[in-house]
Parts: C-alpha cells; sequence; structure tokens
C-alpha cells in the first residue's frame, strides 16, 4: 500500500499543473470524479480501475514510439518500453495460464482484428492474404470483398447472435469483421434461452466455419468452452473466445475447467477494463503456434503501441493475481445473483431466469415498456444502466425490451448483496411505476414515457443515501 495521503496528493497535483495551461480540463476531470461518485452505475461493462492504474498512464512512456514486439523494435531506445510490455505479457500469462500473451491492443475490437488476421495468416494460402495485404482496405467494394473470400477459400465465422448477447465484432455488419466474414450466428434456446451445443454442433457441421467464436456482451449464463472446442475440432475449426466481459471472472477463478477458455481455446481476446478492472485496452491470448503472427498484431491491424496503457496493464494484471481479486470475483457473482433474485422475488422476468456470471437481463415487456422507456426512466431515477436486445426482440435493435445490468462496478465499491436487495427494490419501483407513452396520434411510443417526479426524486435520494456508504476512490480526496 502507499502512504495514505499518496493517492491524494498525486490527483491534486496532478490538477493544478493541468489547470495552470487550460483549466476547463481540470474541471471537468474533477467533474468526472464527482458524477461518478453519485452515480449508481450498473453499466455491465464498466468498472473503477486502481489509482496505481489510472496513475501509470499519465507519464512519458506516452511520448515514445514502440512498432514491433520485445527485442524486436522498428525504433531505437524501446529499453524501458521492453521493460513493461515484457512485465504486462508475463503477469497475463502467468494469471491465466497462457502459452503466450500481446498486449498491445488499443481496444477488445482492436483485439479481434488482431486474432483474425492472425488465424487467417495461420490458416489461408499465404499468397492470396499477401494479395490481400497489398491493397487499401478503404478500397475494396462489396464484390471485392465477395471475390477476396473466395479466394481465401473458406473464410467464414460461427459466432453468438446479436440478440442473444454476441458482440458486433463477431462477424457482424456494423464491423469491419462482417466484411472479411461470411458469418453465421448460433441463438439460445427459445424455451430456455441457454445455449443449446446440439444447435451450434448442427451448424458447424452445416456451416463449416474457418472459426467458431464464443463469448458475449449480454448472456448471463457460463459457456461451457470444453464442449465448445469439441464442436470446433470436429468441423476444423479454429476455437476463439472473446473474454472481454467476464475476463475478470476467469481471473479470479470463478470460472474454471470446463468454463475457463485458456485451457480449451486455440485465442482468446479480451478488453482489460471491464471485469478485469484495468485501464481501456485490449490484449490477446494464444496457443504457441499462433505467437509469431499474433505479434504482427502492429503493424498489421495495429497502430504504434500505447506504452503507458501497457504500463497500467502491467499494474492493473499485477493487482488481478493478489488474492484479494478472486475474492473480487466471487462478490461480483454473488451480488449479481442477489441483484437477480431481488427482481425476481418482485416479480420480474429475467433472460434465462436468473445468472451465473456478473450481469442480469431484465425483460421489460412485463412492465409493459421498451428498453428505452426504461433505460431513460431508470436513468430519471439516478440508476444508470443500458438497453439491451433480448432473443428474438419484437422491439428491434433500437429501442429493444431488454436492460441489462451489471456488477462489477458497484462490487468494486464495496457493495454487498443486501445492498443489491435495496437496489432491486428501487429498480423494480421505478419499472412499475414508469407508464409507456403514446406519439401524438394517439398511437404506442417506443420512446415515449411517464414517471411521476416524485417516484424519481425519492429513487433518486435512495441511491445516493445507499452510495454515501460505500465512497468511491475513498483515498483520493481533491479539495
Ligand atoms: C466490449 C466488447 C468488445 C469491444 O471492446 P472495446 O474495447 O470497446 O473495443 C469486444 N467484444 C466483446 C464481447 C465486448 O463485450
Amino acid at each position: 500500500m502507499s502512504s495514505p495521503n499518496a493517492e491524494s496528493t498525486a490527483f491534486r497535483s496532478a490538477l493544478e499543473v493541468i489547470r495552470a495551461v487550460e483549466p476547463r480540463v481540470a474541471d471537468a476531470i474533477a467533474a468526472e470524479l464527482a458524477d461518478q461518485r453519485e452515480s449508481l452505475k450498473l453499466i455491465a461493462s464498466e468498472n473503477y480501475a486502481s489509482p496505481a492504474t489510472l496513475l501509470a498512464m499519465g507519464n512519458w512512456f506516452s511520448d515514445k514510439y514502440a512498432e514491433g514486439t520485445v527485442g524486436r523494435r522498428f525504433y531505437a531506445g524501446c529499453q524501458n518500453v521492453d521493460t513493461i510490455e515484457a512485465l504486462a505479457a508475463e503477469h497475463a500469462r502467468e494469471l491465466f495460464g497462457a502459452a503466450h500473451a500481446y498486449v498491445q491492443p488499443h481496444s477488445g475490437i482492436d483485439a479481434n482484428l488482431v486474432a483474425f488476421w492472425a488465424v487467417l495468416a495461420d490458416r489461408v494460402e499465404a499468397p492470396a492474404l499477401k494479395r490481400a495485404q497489398a491493397r487499401q482496405v478503404n478500397d475494396l467494394t462489396e464484390a471485392d470483398w465477395f471475390a477476396l473470400r473466395r479466394e481465401l477459400g473458406n473464410q467464414r465465422m460461427l459466432g453468438m447472435s446479436l440478440d442473444a448477447g454476441g458482440h458486433l465484432t463477431h462477424g457482424f455488419r456494423p464491423n469491419i469483421s462482417g466484411k472479411m466474414f461470411d458469418q453465421r450466428s448460433y441463438g439460445t434456446d427459445p424455451a430456455t434461452g441457454l445455449i443449446d451445443y446440439d444447435k451450434v454442433a448442427e451448424a458447424a457441421r452445416e456451416f463449416k466455419p474457418l472459426i467458431l467464436v464464443a463469448g458475449y456482451s449480454a448472456y448471463p449464463r457460463k459457456v461451457n468452452f470444453r464442449i465448445m472446442r469439441e464442436i470446433a475440432d470436429s468441423v476444423g475449426a479454429t476455437f476463439m473466445v472473446d473474454m472481454a466481459h467476464f475476463a475478470g471472472l476467469v481471473a479470479g477463478k470463478v470460472f474454471t475447467g470446463d468454463f475457463d477458455p485458456v485451457p480449451h481455446a486455440h485465442i482468446v481476446t479480451t478488453t482489460t477494463h471491464k471485469s478485469l478492472r484495468g485501464p481501456r485496452g485490449g490484449m490477446v491470448l494464444c496457443q504457441p503456434e499462433l505467437a509469431e503472427q499474433v505479434d504482427r498484431g502492429c503493424p498489421m491491424v495495429l497502430g504504434g503501441p500505447l506504452p503507458h496503457v501497457m504500463a497500467a496493464k502491467a499494474v492493473a494484471l499485477a493487482e488481478a493475481r493478489r488474492p484479494d481479486f478472486a475474492d473480487y470475483a466471487q462478490r461480483i457473482v454473488a451480488n449479481a445473483q442477489a441483484l437477480a433474485e431481488g427482481l425476481l422475488r418482485r416479480g420480474a422476468t429475467l433472460v434465462t431466469g436468473g445468472t451465473d456470471n456478473h450481469l442480469a437481463i431484465i425483460d421489460v415487456t412485463s412492465y409493459g415498456l421498451t428498453g428505452r422507456q426504461a433505460e431513460q426512466a431508470l436513468l430519471d431515477a439516478g440508476i444508470v444502466t443500458n438497453r439491451n436486445s433480448v432473443p428474438q426482440d419484437p422491439n428491434g435493435a433500437w429501442y429493444t425490451s431488454g436492460i441489462r445490468i451489471g456488477t462489477p462496478a458497484l462490487t468494486t465499491r464495496g457493495l454487498g448483496t443486501a445492498e443489491m436487495d435495496t437496489i432491486a427494490e428501487l429498480i423494480h419501483t421505478v419499472l412499475s411505476q414508469t407508464r409507456p407513452g403514446a406519439n401524438a396520434d394517439g398511437t404506442p411510443s417506443k420512446a415515449k414515457y411517464a414517471l411521476d417526479a416524485a417516484v424519481a426524486d425519492k429513487v433518486s435520494r435512495q441511491a445516493s443515501e445507499l452510495l454515501t456508504g460505500f465512497p468511491l476512490y475513498p483515498t483520493v480526496d481533491l479539495t
């Protein structure tokens, strides 16, 4: 532990230095801390990184170009970058039991692109790939992509469907992966909401993907990665897991055995800022045979590495190796389950009927609302969530029918299962008191809603009272 005043002094001094140049930036930084302290944050993908992690980013590592990898740089003078990159990778390998770790990706999307190109380079005939690499991606037309896919041979991806909780980067249209791959998705069983592994196996046999992807941003259950690997092997696919959301639960040994992706997947990607609680960034873990291609991430698909962020990754990964992180990971899940049970007891409907990870999806159609109406009403009452599709969503991807809630952030603040029950009460109060609105012509609106201001105020007050007992960044006093 650093001395009690060190963190306050560090952030106060930093703000003083910034304020002397552009006071509005210093003010916005201070305001952001104040806002985060007051917000009841149930966004499943967000967290609060430690002061040490945050401070590791604000320094002269930011000034350095370090294209290439440890010991093989395109720039001179990278010995200190080598030190921190090697350290971050070592912590990642040890923490996850991975053969190889690549810590340069700037984000989760970038980590996936690195992984996709590594698999293509590994599996596809080199001449076709060289031609693809020589062309500017932006110049390729739809017909070019089609021709390219054919030229490259089997370039198919099988991943989880968006409405079942999959991610855009798993071959969907708004992301470049949707251009690179001929994509098909597997959904969940309509009756249970769970992945039906027999259906995944059937889709794999029919479609014969080059890459089978598992991983999600909105599926509230464990995934059996041993079975998924068997399916991949049965059709000769590379098995990739995107653990962006649940990396903290893997690190904290909540997901072990069949549910730990690292021993089962050929390649694993992740963000570092969600349940893992590090700086904003990404990472790739892989089997030795993919290591060389993965290390070509920069300059293949990434710009110059961010050494200051790699320094922060090394700090956060060191934190995640400590025993208290395992305790944290267990509390995340206990809290999610308490929140889910609190909601179910009050009559809410949850996708799959509960959770065994860090998140839950409330199906708000049972309250007569769309996801958009529910999200805004909750926000009016001081509860920050995000709307999310439910499987076979009747309201589409924009309005949606779900609210995603997650516990990594509030668990970092120290809230426990008793507080989760109170939060369930607050959420249920808001949702059951919110009425759907109508358009000017009298037709039902998917966006408008009415919530009594007195109810919103009362819940909002209760939410902030709840938070006062659990100060955020208690070691940081900016006054
Ligand atoms: C959040 C997320 C990503 C993208 O991460 P960014 O850092 O925002 O690029 C990728 N995959 C999954 C499954 C995610 O949940």
